[in-house]
């Protein structure tokens, strides 16, 4: 039997029951879709990640690229990869139908995105890049730039990177020094350093496209002095030839994990002869960019939540089948040994893989239908729903990548020393988790992101909206008697998120940023307990409903496990605010007085 790396029941669950995506066929937007024609969708994503994806995960991880004669050389899949997922539609997927996309819901084509990720990440991280930065080129490109670059992208023969680190600016974009020199033919000549580039160059396309910041010759300092280029590997002329553009390799990375994907630093117009043509307008680069980067945070949760879909998986089959002890109550010696998922301390950890990944998925594809829906509604409600998304977004992209390493460290627990060994993949989903919280973002910028920006932005009208959401979600499954505990205890919790708010933003105001913003890292954890405690509760609360019905036997156990996971969650994570919000409330500033020469000897 093929190995499982993603339940297509789970996604189907939250995609028809918990998230109604069926409904947004109501709009004209989404109007030529309909609940059979995304179920082949899915289908054909479960069938492409078995027969290319899933076959060469652990080859792509022993053949990592390298750095031949300037050329980055890939594993020859992925010039497969690229050509298969161009032509299936499934870098357009949500690309409007004029670019030849198939205007497919977010919803619907994230949870391809897991069903590839599950199956090989790095082979999944090609053409999600390459949708991302051609839909930087539709939202802000003229008509050249559309037209020269996205059939190019969109078809997998080119593809598109995010171009934006640089050695002194990672986290601190704003420390950016590449520069654009405007020449009279409308072009800029690029001059500078990227590093750490995805995908930057490698031989499974015909052409590489940077979307990268740079700074135009006089502006001014700061994150207001950046503008956005599209700066190709090899330049089209007017002919579509294509010329080099004086961008080279400078070296790739030997990473921990993650080794399917090149991860390159650039020289970029050492002969002076990089040709750049601006996005958009001068000096607003950075907000450009933020489309990209909101887009990727969510696409790195997806992920990280699919790494530990795939490493639950593989948990959860090997405890099935591994024989181990006996009961605690049984006394013959003699008696066989039972499979280890009937002990309890096991089942405690499959039921922890289990709730952080579930619920993780459930936040992103909360994610995806309020991204769903500002394509649809009204505009006070468009305003809603981008405020709850850009709430949300540091809260998916964290909670999935921090707590996914936990999750897949208790799947190698599960395998016992088995698990630590390359006889089992999941010692390199652990190598391949490790890399989500850093990038895109790390957990520390995301945290002062949610605290310092997203909490307190337009008075606070992001937050209670996402009060809002979460009350309507305890007033409706409290109706169901076993859901009445776990409404009341996730009301309780969004209370006790709301006096750690308004205490810290009373912190704000009496003594300052540096001691309001230290233990931000802190709050987006208790912050991502009760927005996973909510996505849990949505999901009981489904799976009560289906309960009272008629169902098979694999129903009854598959809403059950969901009625036990949601339990787990609240009896065994959610406890964890206390210890949090004891420190986030207790006052000290120790981390802002601590001082740097006190770490010596
Ligand atoms: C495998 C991989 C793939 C990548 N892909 C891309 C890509 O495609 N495109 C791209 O442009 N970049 C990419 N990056 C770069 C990535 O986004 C950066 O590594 C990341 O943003 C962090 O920057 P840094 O490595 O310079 O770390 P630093 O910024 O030096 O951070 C080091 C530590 O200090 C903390 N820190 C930094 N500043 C602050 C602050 N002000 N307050 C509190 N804490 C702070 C950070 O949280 C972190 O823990 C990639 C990186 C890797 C490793």
């Amino acid at each position: 039997m093929a190995e499982k790396y993603i339940s297509i029941r789970n996604l189907k669950f939250l995609l028809y029951d918990v998230f109604d995506v069926t409904s947004l066929t109501r709009h004209p937007y989404f109007k030529q879709h309909n609940r059979k024609m995304f179920d082949m969708v899915l289908e054909a994503a479960m069938k492409l990640s078995g027969s290319l994806l899933h076959p060469v995960f652990e080859e792509m991880d022993r053949k990592s690229p390298e750095l031949a004669n300037g050329q980055v050389k890939v594993h020859p899949v992925v010039r497969d990869v690229m050509k298969e997922f161009g032509q299936g539609g499934w870098i357009a997927a949500t690309f409007p139908s004029e670019y030849d996309g198939e205007q497919l819901p977010s919803l619907i084509a994230n949870a391809c995105c897991m069903v590839f990720s599950a199956a090989n990440y790095s082979a999944s991280v090609y053409p999600g890049l390459t949708s991302g930065a051609a839909r930087l080129i539709l939202s802000f490109g003229d008509d050249a730039l559309k037209s020269t670059y996205l059939p190019l992208m969109l078809s997998g023969k080119w593809q598109g990177t995010m171009a934006l680190t640089e050695p002194q600016a990672g986290s601190s974009l704003t420390d950016i020094i590449t520069t654009a020199s405007p020449t009279p033919d409308g072009y800029y000549l690029i001059r500078g350093r990227k590093t750490f580039i995805s995908a930057g160059d490698h031989d499974g396309v015909d052409n590489i496209v940077h979307l990268m910041l740079a700074r135009i010759e006089g502006a001014p300092a700061g994150p207001k002095g950046i503008s956005l280029f599209v700066v190709p590997k090899l330049r089209p002329d007017a002919e579509k030839a294509l010329t080099p553009n004086d961008i080279t390799v400078s070296q790739i990375f030997h990473k921990m994990g993650y080794r399917g994907a090149p991860i390159t630093e650039l020289s970029i117009g050492d002969k002076n002869d990089c040709r750049g043509y601006l996005l958009g307008e001068p000096h607003k680069g950075l907000g450009y960019m933020f489309q990209m980067m909101n887009e990727e945070r969510i696409g790195v949760g997806i992920g990280a939540a699919s790494i530990a879909s795939a490493a639950y998986h593989a948990a959860l089959n090997y405890a099935g089948s591994r024989c181990q002890g006996r009961n605690v109550a049984a006394k013959d010696p003699l008696s066989p040994q039972i499979p280890i998922i009937e002990h309890s301390d096991v089942k405690r950890m499959l039921l922890f893989q289990r709730a952080v990944m579930e619920g993780a998925v459930s936040l992103l594809l909360q994610c995806s239908w309020y991204d769903d829906l500002c394509r649809v509604v009204s505009p006070p409600e468009k305003k809603r729903c981008k405020l709850l998304l850009e709430l949300l977004t540091p809260v998916a992209k964290t909670y999935a990548s921090e707590m996914g390493i936990l999750a897949v460290s208790q799947s190698i627990q599960c395998f016992g020393g088995y698990g630590y060994c390359e006889d089992f993949p999941v010692e390199q989903h652990f190598r391949d988790m490790r890399i989500h919280p850093i990038h895109e973002g790390t957990t520390g910028i995301q945290g002062m992101d949610l605290l310092g920006r997203k909490v307190v932005m337009q008075n606070g009208d992001a937050f209670k909206a996402f009060l809002e959401e979460v009350g309507n979600t305890v007033d409706s499954a409290r109706q169901f008697p076993r859901l009445q505990t776990l409404s009341i205890r996730l009301e309780a919790a969004v209370g006790r998120l709301q006096d750690v708010t308004r205490h810290l933003v009373g912190v704000a105001m009496q003594k300052g940023a540096d001691i309001f913003l230290a233990d931000a890292t802190l709050y987006l954890e208790l912050f991502g307990i009760v927005v996973i405690a909510w996505q849990w509760l949505l999901q009981a609360e489904k799976a009560e409903q289906a309960l009272a019905g008629n169902l098979s036997a694999a129903d009854i156990r598959f809403y059950e496990g969901k009625h036990y996971t949601a339990r787990y969650f609240f009896a065994y994570e959610v406890p964890k605010m206390e210890g949090l919000i004891q420190r986030l409330t207790d006052g000290d500033p120790l981390t802002v007085e601590m001082k740097p020469e006190y770490f010596q000897d």
